[in-house]
């Protein structure tokens, strides 16, 4: 009997092995509490579900930081799959519809098919979309209901299942290691992406990583979708989902059709989920329409489409259980937690699981993909509407980048990035790029190439201005020190499209070519911080292969070293493991296992007193700038330690530099420092044991001070010290008031650091 019965298990099984389910494919209930798929059987899943079903194909996108191939789905009906080179095609023209007639325009938005993207889970612990992929790709490749067909013969869908998948596989393993201890569901002892953290989604028109690059050649120079929706996770004590309309502040210059139908997708999202009884959904929360360094928000600028979804988390894939009492609002868009027209239906409280977070994410991305159906024509024609406009805004200005600049080799990486973005540069005859603005990423060139003034929007008579999100300011020139000028009468007419632009070594490191390289240790605090992968993502790109060491690692000492950086952290987190947490680390600050413990302490600030005694460098970046100060008892103070009404949050200011000293050799007299919470000092005369320089100041004139971006509190600046060197024992201090390789982004003060490192 029970022979039998497995046989027909089996031959039950056989009849549907050419297309399983993800639990089936994966043995194990996919979304089920405690149970996570790691990257390799997500893509395992998605290669065998396009293997077996003519509606899926898989596309490579590119290798990961770390080694792994990043993939994105292709979905759409079988006959769309067969017809996909003419569907990008007119993707792509109704991207650019330059020298295309209303008619011709109209023929494409009738033949065409939207062409719309979901993202999943670039940050690694907000893990429920990659195992949502996964269940919304098998329902989407198996249906045959009418609706499902109707929506896959008018729309090709492109599905990410991980931006990040070094940080999905780290986030697996760390959360199957520590199942069924106290530390399950806890944060990562170390950064969920190898450089750069949570701040994968701050790199989106810099484009310094590889899963950023990859992504962004699909995006914009290769399938040209007109939408794009990227699933996130918030923290667990709030409203369950964010979805658009976004928050305030906007950005005026983007195309408001933009906004208009991020709402109508946002409003048919919270629309289906609220008629499925989903409580918690909240619209004009927290996020803002401003901000140009996230995934999706760049495209804005580019014509294209973009919403974010921030689903509450639970501990990775294990229950939480949140009380009536523990629901909090204290965001922009809901101060309280109760309902508001934005919130009209607050979560009560109980227990939050991934497999609410993944249901609440499919009701959307299904309500997503019916938009995407229902309104085809109109999203063809609205891409083509916002180029045409663009390209109109441009007119007939073109910013020149002119060969001959103080730092040319910058300037080509600039353009670089610019080219990479799918932006039209094309140089003269004497070498100089030229960038037209009568081409639909206009509205994206003047935002990277011009100031910012952050727009100070108040939502009563009488009340404080809302803060920005993350940054203020991304005006490339200034802080990669890039000599750009607006030319009203456009490009010489001989000038040539480029196709390729290939950096030349910037002068600095030519310098120092024949030198002894350093040998670099940087300061890598349990459960990570963001600037030291920032820090060494920079070493590693120009060839210093520094050392991250934890605080163990220190205290055994730094004999084998030439320099030690202390990014920006905290001077609590570095001397105490007390302190700020990292953005990222999900609102929770849990107790790490007793293996990924321990600070400086007493001990560590001893072995780093002696490493400079004897002859080190140090070079401390922003907060840890305090910690210096306190721990080596040097003549600085910091002069904004007490200044509760500054802020300027990420933006750029001038500073004057004092050239003649080594660390400042090859910066010019005046140049733009990237200022996130910063730091300034005050300085006094040191006795005759110290020699000491003030290396930056900013400027007598508060006025001065604001380049780009946003400042409250400017006059607490002037005449402040921005930067110091000092000499200390044998060895030297360098203290920056600010972090000098910011995000990868400010090239402006990168020869500062390299020229520290050789400072003898
Ligand atoms: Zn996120």
């Amino acid at each position: 009997m029970k022979r039998a019965f497995i046989l027909i298990a089996l031959i039950a099984l056989s009849a549907h092995a050419a297309v399983q389910t993800p639990s089936q494919f994966l043995g194990f209930e996919v979304g089920a509490d405690k149970n996570l798929a790691d990257y390799k059987q997500i893509t395992s899943y998605f290669r065998s579900l396009a293997a077996a079903s003519p509606r899926m194909q898989i596309e490579d996108l590119g290798k990961t930081t770390l080694g792994d191939t990043m993939i994105m789905a292709v979905i759409s009906s079988e006959a769309n799959m067969r017809n996909l080179p003419r569907i990008k095609a007119i993707a792509k023209q109704l991207s650019d519809p330059r020298g295309l007639s209303d008619a011709q325009i109209d023929g494409l938005v009738r033949e065409g098919k939207s062409v719309i993207l979901v993202t999943c889970n670039i940050h690694s612990s907000e893990i429920a979309s990659s195992q949502m992929a996964m269940e919304w790709a098998y329902a989407l490749a198996t249906a045959n209901d009418p609706e499902t067909k109707k929506r896959l013969d008018n729309v090709v869908l492109l599905l990410v299942p991980s931006l990040n998948p070094d940080g999905e596989t780290m986030i697996t393993d760390y959360y199957r290691k520590y199942l069924g201890t106290r530390y399950e569901g806890g944060r990562l002892p170390w950064l969920y992406h190898h450089y750069v953290g949570h701040d994968n989604n701050r790199d989106w028109y810099m484009l310094t990583q590889l899963e950023t690059k990859a992504m962004s050649r699909a995006v914009y120079r290769e399938w040209y979708p007109q939408v794009w929706v990227d699933e996130h996770q918030m923290g667990t004590d709030g409203p369950r989902m964010f979805i658009p309309p976004f928050a305030d502040p906007l950005d005026a210059t983007v195309n408001p059709l933009i906004w208009r139908e991020a709402n109508l997708i946002g409003s048919n999202m919270a629309f289906r989920l609220e008629q499925q009884h989903k409580a918690g959904l909240i619209y004009g929360y927290s996020f803002d329409a401003y901000w140009l360094g996230g995934t999706r928000n760049t495209g804005w600028w580019k014509n294209i489409t973009g919403l974010l979804l921030e689903t509450a988390s639970a501990r990775i894939a294990s229950p939480i259980q949140i009380e009536p009492s523990e629901l909090h609002g204290g965001q922009k868009g809901l101060v309280e937690y109760k309902a508001t027209i934005n919130h009209p239906n607050p979560w009560p409280g109980g227990t939050w699981r991934m497999r609410d977070i993944m249901d609440y994410e499919r009701i959307a991305s299904d309500a997503y993909l019916e938009i995407a159906s229902n309104y085809r024509e109109d999203l063809l024609r609205d891409i083509s509407v916002r180029a045409k406009a663009a390209v109109a805004w441009g007119g007939s200005v073109a910013y020149r980048i002119p060969k001959v600049q103080r730092d040319w080799p910058t300037a080509q990486f600039m353009s670089a990035i610019l080219l990479e973005h799918g932006v039209e540069i094309m140089q003269s005859d004497n070498g100089d790029y030229w960038i037209p603005m009568a081409q639909p990423y206009s509205k994206f060139i003047a935002e990277l190439l011009e100031p910012q003034r952050y727009p100070e929007v108040r939502l009563q008579p009488g009340k404080e201005i809302l803060r920005p999100y993350d940054v203020a300011t991304w005006t490339l020139p200034m802080a990669m020190g890039v000599t750009v000028e607006k030319v009203g009468g456009g490009q010489p007419p001989t000038a040539v499209r480029v196709t390729e632009i290939k950096p030349s070594t910037k002068a600095v490191l030519a310098k120092h070519a024949n030198d002894k390289k350093p040998r670099i240790a940087i300061y890598n605090p349990w459960g990570g911080a963001l600037d030291e992968g920032w820090t060494r993502w920079l070493l590693d790109q120009v060839g210093f292969a520094p050392k991250s060491l934890h605080p163990q690692e220190v205290k055994a000492g730094l004999q084998n070293y030439d320099v030690f950086i202390l990014p920006d952290i905290d001077k609590d987190q570095i001397a105490s493991g007390r302190g700020r947490a990292e953005e990222g680390s999900m609102r929770y600050q849990d107790e790490l296992p007793p293996e990924y413990r321990g600070s400086l302490e007493k001990e560590g600030a001893d072995v780093l007193k002696k490493f400079v005694e004897n002859g080190g460098t140090l070079l401390a970046f922003n907060a840890a700038s305090d910690y210096v100060i306190e721990t080596f008892n040097v003549p600085v103070r910091n002069a904004l330690a007490r200044a509760s009404d500054f802020s300027a949050p990420g933006s750029l200011l001038r500073v004057n530099v004092n050239t003649n000293h080594p660390v400042t050799a090859d910066m010019p007299k005046e140049t733009a420092i990237y200022v996130d919470r910063a730091i300034a000092f005050d300085t006094t005369a040191p006795g005759g044991e110290m020699q000491r320089w003030v290396l930056m100041t900013y400027p007598e004139d508060s006025r001065d001070i604001l380049l780009s971006g946003w400042i409250n509190g400017e006059e607490r600046l002037t005449r402040k010290a921005a930067a110091v060197a000092m000499t200390y024992g044998k060895g030297r201090i360098v203290l920056f008031g600010f972090r000098p390789q910011h995000r990868g982004q400010t090239h402006a003060t990168f020869p500062m650091i390299f020229d520290a490192l050789y400072w003898q």
